[in-house]
C-alpha cells in the first residue's frame, strides 16, 4: 500500500486535478493506494475570510461564498463535462449547509475556533468528494472515506493533538478491506472524541498523510505539491535556491519549523519513529527527482542545509533587576504563554538573567503582553521588573543542519555577511544541539537576508552584484555597453554575476530587480518613468538588495550630494565625479566615515588619470606604510591635449572646441581651463595621502585672459578665446624660445598644492607626453631618488568607463 499527499495548488484547477489523476491511475495499477488531498487551493482562505466578513456583519460574506461556490463549480464541470450532474447536486447540497453556517455566523456576530473549524472542513469534504467521484466517473477503482471517522483528536479546535491509539485502530481496520483500490481521504480534517468538528491545524493534510502512513506502516510516504522538493530556501523568495536530494528527519522538521512551508512540522513524528522515508514530489513535474527526508546522513551540501524564514513575529522583552537569581521565574513565564496557548517560537536568555527574549507569532503578541503583565504585576508595580516590551514588523531567519556543530565559523559568517549588508539584527538563538542558528531580523530585510545568506552558504563561487547607474551620457553609455559585453566573461572567470538593476538620466529611470535586459537598455530608458534623485535613491533603497551598488556618471553636485544617503544603506558607491571628494573638507570625512561604518564602499578612481590606476596606488603605498613626500603631476588630459595641438599654426579657440567634439573637455570648458578641474584632482591626491586640505587652500595661477576669466556663459567664454588669441600665442612663443613644451602642471610639496601652465625643458619626463595622455609622480619614503610614475591615457570615454568598471569589479572582489 501507498500514500500519497496531494496540496492545494496540486488539486488547484481541473488541469492539476488531471495530473493528479493520472499519477493515482499510475501507481494504482501496482499497487493499493491511499490518497490524502487538500481544499481546493486557495479555499480554506476564502472560507476563513467569509467567516470573518460574516463575524463583522459585512455583506460581502456572500460575495466570498459565491466565489467558493464558482470555483467549485467551475471544476466539477471542467472536469466530468458529461456527467457532472451528481456530483452538482450534492456539492450544491453541501454548499447551502456551508450557506447556513455563515448565516448563523452573520446573525450571532460570533466565529469561535469550533466554528471556525466546522467551517473549514467544507474544504476538503468538497475536494475529496469530487476527486473521488470524478475517479468513478472514469471508471477507477475508487471511493472517499471521511478521515473524521478515522482521525480522533482532542478538543483544542484548530490545531487538535491526535489520539494515536484510537485513530491507528480506526485506520488499520478501515483498510484491512476496502474494497476500492484507490481511497481519497481529506486531509487536515478529524474529529473530537465527543464527535465535534476538529482539525490539525493550517498545513495539517501533509499531517493526515503522516497519521496514515505510520499507521498502516507504508514503505513510503509521498507529499507531492507545487515545487520539486525541499529546497535550501523558498524558491518564491530565493532564485538561486535549488531542492535538497536528500535530508535528515531533524533538519527537515527544524527547516519546516522555521517556516519551510512546503512541510507542515508535525508530519515528520509518526513516520520518523517507524523509519518510514517521505518523498517530497511536484505534481507540476512528476519527473523532478524530489527530496527523500529520512534517517539517512548526507552531507552532500557542506554543514548548511537550508535556510527558511517566518514572518510576522513579534519579539517580547522582559526585563528588569528583579529578575536576576529568582527561580521559578521562567516558569511562571512560561506556564502562562503555555495557558494562553502561545507558541514561543524563539527564546534568547542574556547571560546576566537581566532580560529574556521571545519570539512569537504577532497575532499572538497582545494576548502575552496582557497575559505575562498579568502575572508579574506585583513585581511590575514595586519596578523590579518593566512591563514586557512588543516589538513588531519582524521575522526570524535560520539556517538548519545537522552538521553545523561540527564546523566552526558558520555563525561568525552568518552575522558578517547580515551585517556587510545593513541587516540589523534584533536577536540571535541557538538550538542547544547546534541545528539551528537563527535571528530575528526586520520583515522588510527578509528577501535581502535570505539571499545574503544563500550566496555565502550555498553559492560560493559566485557573488551577485546589483548596479544602479545615474548617468548615461558619454561615458554612462560606454559602461552600460562594457557591462553588457563582459557580464558572460565575469560569471566564467570572476565569478561574478554583474546586475544593471536600476538606470536613470535626468529625465527618465528604470528598475528590473531581476537585471535590465541591456539589449535594449536606452529604448527602455526612453519608455521608463520620470526620474528624480530621491525617486531613484527611494527605489534602490526599497529594492532592498544585497550587494548593491551606486554608480554616479555624472558631473553634477546634486547627485554627490545623494552619496551619503546610500552608504547610510550600506549601498556602495562608485563615482567618476569628482565633486564629492573635492567637496568640503567636512564632507569628505564624512562620507569616508560613513563608508566605513556602514561598511559600503566608496570608490572613485576615476576621479584622477580616468581609468589609470592613481588612487589606489596611491591608497596602497599608505596603507602599507609609505609615507607622500611630494606629488607632481599634468593631470588634465583636456589640457595637454590644447597644448600638444596649439601652436602658431592653428588657433587656440579652435583647439579647444575640437577638444570639446572629441569629449576631452567637461561640457563646459572653463571647468578645464581655468584649472579647477586639475585642482580638484590635486586636491583629492593630497587628501588621499593624509593630508586635510580645501580648495581654497590651492595656489592657482591661470593663464587665462583677464576676460576669459571673467566670462559669465560658454559663448561669451569662446568669443574671448577668438579675441585674445594674441595673448595665448604670447605663451607659446615663449615656450618655443626657450625650447619648452607647455604642460598644465599640478603639485604637492610639504603639504602645499599649486596647478599652473608651465614651460617644461626637454629631457623632462613631462616634455614629451602626448595626446591626452596624463602623468604623476610620487615621490615618497621609499621612492625618494625616483619617483614612482604612472602614465597613460587619461580622459576620454571608454578609458573612464572602463575605470568605473574595475571601481565595480573591486567591489565584487571583496
Ligand atoms: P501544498 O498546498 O502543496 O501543501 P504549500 O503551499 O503548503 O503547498 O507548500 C509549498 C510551498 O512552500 C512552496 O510553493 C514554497 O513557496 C513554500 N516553501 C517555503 N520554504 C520552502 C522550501 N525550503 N522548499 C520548498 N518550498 C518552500
Ligand atoms: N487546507 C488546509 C490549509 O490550507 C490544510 C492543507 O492544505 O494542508 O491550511
Ligand atoms: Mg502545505
Amino acid at each position: 500500500m501507498k500514500v500519497l499527499k496531494f496540496g492545494g495548488t496540486s488539486v488547484g484547477s481541473s488541469n492539476n486535478i488531471n495530473k493528479v489523476i493520472d499519477i493515482l491511475e499510475n501507481y494504482g495499477k501496482e499497487d493499493a493506494i491511499v490518497c490524502v488531498v487538500s481544499a481546493i487551493g486557495g479555499i480554506t482562505d476564502k472560507l476563513l475570510l467569509a467567516g470573518k466578513q460574516a463575524q463583522n456583519k459585512e455583506d460581502a460574506f456572500n460575495d466570498t461564498f459565491n466565489k467558493i461556490k464558482d470555483i467549485h463549480f467551475n471544476i466539477i464541470k471542467e472536469l466530468n463535462p458529461t456527467n457532472s450532474d451528481a456530483i452538482l447536486n450534492y456539492v450544491d447540497e453541501k454548499l447551502e449547509a456551508l450557506k447556513s453556517l455563515l448565516e448563523g455566523i452573520y446573525l450571532i456576530n460570533e466565529l469561535s475556533p469550533k466554528t471556525s473549524d466546522k467551517l473549514v472542513s467544507f474544504g476538503e469534504l468538497l475536494s475529496s468528494f469530487i476527486i473521488a467521484e470524478t475517479m468513478k466517473n472514469r471508471g477507477l477503482s475508487a471511493d472517499r472515506k471521511n478521515s473524521q471517522e478515522l482521525v480522533v483528536t482532542n478538543s483544542n479546535f484548530t490545531k487538535a493533538e491526535v489520539d494515536y491509539k484510537v485513530t491507528n485502530n480506526n485506520i488499520q481496520d478501515y483498510f484491512k478491506s476496502v474494497p476500492q483500490n484507490i481511497t481519497i481521504l481529506p486531509g487536515f480534517i478529524s474529529k473530537s472524541k465527543a464527535g465535534e468538528q476538529t482539525t490539525l491545524g493550517r498545513g495539517g493534510s501533509d499531517f493526515t498523510a503522516a497519521i496514515v502512513a505510520a499507521a498502516l506502516k507504508v514503505d513510503q510516504l509521498e507529499i507531492w505539491t507545487d515545487v520539486s522538493g525541499m529546497f535550501t530556501s523558498n524558491p518564491k523568495m530565493v532564485k538561486q535556491a535549488y531542492p535538497i536530494k536528500k535530508i535528515s528527519y531533524q533538519e527537515a522538521m527544524e527547516l519546516s519549523h522555521f517556516g519551510a512551508k512546503v512541510l507542515y512540522p508535525p508530519t515528520v513524528q509518526p513516520v520518523l519513529t517507524l523509519g518510514i522515508p517521505i518523498h517530497i514530489k511536484n505534481t507540476l513535474d512528476p519527473e523532478a527527482e524530489g527530496t527523500i527526508i529520512s534517517h539517512d546522513p548526507v552531507n552532500a551540501n557542506g554543514p548548511v542545509k537550508g535556510i527558511s524564514n517566518i514572518n510576522n513575529i513579534a519579539l517580547l522583552t522582559l526585563q528588569g533587576s528583579g529578575m536576576v537569581g529568582i527561580p521559578g521565574f521562567s516558569k511562571r513565564l512560561f506556564e502562562t504563554l503555555s495557558q494562553e496557548k502561545i507558541n514561543v517560537i524563539l527564546i534568547t536568555q542574556a547571560s546576566s538573567e537581566h532580560s529574556i527574549c521571545l519570539g512569537v507569532e504577532a497575532k499572538d503578541a497582545p494576548l502575552a503582553k496582557s497575559a505575562i503583565d498579568a502575572v508579574f504585576e506585583n513585581e511590575i508595580a514595586l519596578n523590579k521588573i518593566d512591563p514586557i516590551i512588543v516589538e513588531t514588523g519582524l521575522a526570524i531567519i535560520a539556517l538548519v543542519g545537522d552538521n553545523m556543530k561540527n564546523h566552526q565559523g558558520i555563525s561568525g559568517k552568518m552575522f558578517s555577511s547580515l551585517g556587510k549588508n545593513n541587516i540589523n539584527i534584533r536577536a540571535i538563538a541557538q538550538g542547544a544541539s547546534e541545528k539551528n542558528i537563527s535571528a530575528v531580523i526586520l520583515e522588510n530585510d527578509v528577501k535581502k537576508a535570505l539571499n545574503t545568506l544563500h550566496e555565502q552558504f550555498f553559492e560560493t563561487k559566485t557573488k551577485q552584484l546589483n548596479v544602479f547607474i545615474t548617468g548615461v551620457g558619454n561615458v554612462g553609455e560606454r559602461l552600460v555597453e562594457q557591462i553588457k559585453q563582459q557580464k558572460k566573461y565575469l560569471k566564467e572567470n570572476l565569478k561574478i554575476k554583474l546586475r544593471v538593476v536600476g538606470l536613470s538620466n535626468s529625465r527618465k529611470m528604470i528598475f528590473n530587480e531581476e537585471g535590465i535586459d541591456l539589449k535594449n537598455w536606452k529604448e527602455q530608458l526612453e519608455n521608463g518613468e520620470k526620474a528624480t534623485l530621491d525617486a531613484f535613491f527611494e527605489k534602490t533603497k526599497s529594492l532592498n538588495l544585497r550587494n548593491s551598488i551606486f554608480v554616479d556618471v555624472t558631473a553634477n553636485k546634486a547627485v554627490a550630494d545623494m552619496y551619503a544617503k546610500y552608504l547610510k544603506q550600506s549601498i556602495g558607491v562608485v563615482a567618476c565625479n569628482k565633486i564629492a571628494c573635492s567637496s568640503d573638507y567636512e564632507n569628505y570625512r564624512l562620507l569616508k566615515r560613513l563608508s566605513l561604518e556602514y561598511n559600503a564602499p566608496l570608490l572613485f578612481e576615476t576621479n584622477v588619470g580616468a581609468g589609470l590606476p592613481i588612487i589606489d596606488t596611491l591608497n596602497n603605498l599608505i596603507a602599507s606604510g609609505d609615507k607622500v613626500n611630494s606629488i607632481h603631476a599634468v593631470l588634465s588630459g583636456s589640457l595637454n591635449y590644447v597644448f600638444n595641438n596649439f601652436n602658431d599654426k592653428t588657433k587656440f579657440h579652435d583647439v579647444v572646441k575640437q577638444a570639446g567634439v572629441e569629449g576631452y573637455t567637461e561640457p563646459d570648458p572653463r571647468i578645464d581651463l581655468s584649472g579647477v578641474d586639475v585642482a580638484r584632482k590635486i586636491l583629492i591626491l593630497a587628501r588621499e595621502s593624509g593630508v586635510e586640505m580645501n580648495l581654497e587652500d590651492i595656489e592657482n595661477i591661470s593663464f587665462l585672459s583677464e576676460a576669459g576669466l571673467k566670462s559669465d556663459t560658454v559663448e561669451d567664454f569662446y568669443e574671448t578665446l577668438i579675441a585674445d588669441e594674441a595673448h595665448y600665442q604670447k605663451l607659446y612663443a615663449s615656450a618655443k624660445e626657450k625650447n619648452c613644451q607647455l604642460k598644465y602642471v599640478a603639485k604637492f610639496d610639504n603639504g602645499k598644492a599649486s596647478v599652473s601652465l608651465q614651460e617644461i625643458p626637454e629631457g623632462h619626463p613631462f616634455y614629451n607626453l602626448e595626446g591626452s595622455d596624463n602623468i604623476v609622480m610620487f615621490y615618497t619614503k621609499r621612492y625618494a631618488q625616483q619617483p614612482m610614475i604612472i602614465k597613460g591615457a587619461g580622459a576620454g570615454a571608454d578609458v573612464t568607463a572602463s575605470g568605473l568598471f574595475a571601481d565595480i569589479i573591486r567591489l565584487g572582489n571583496d
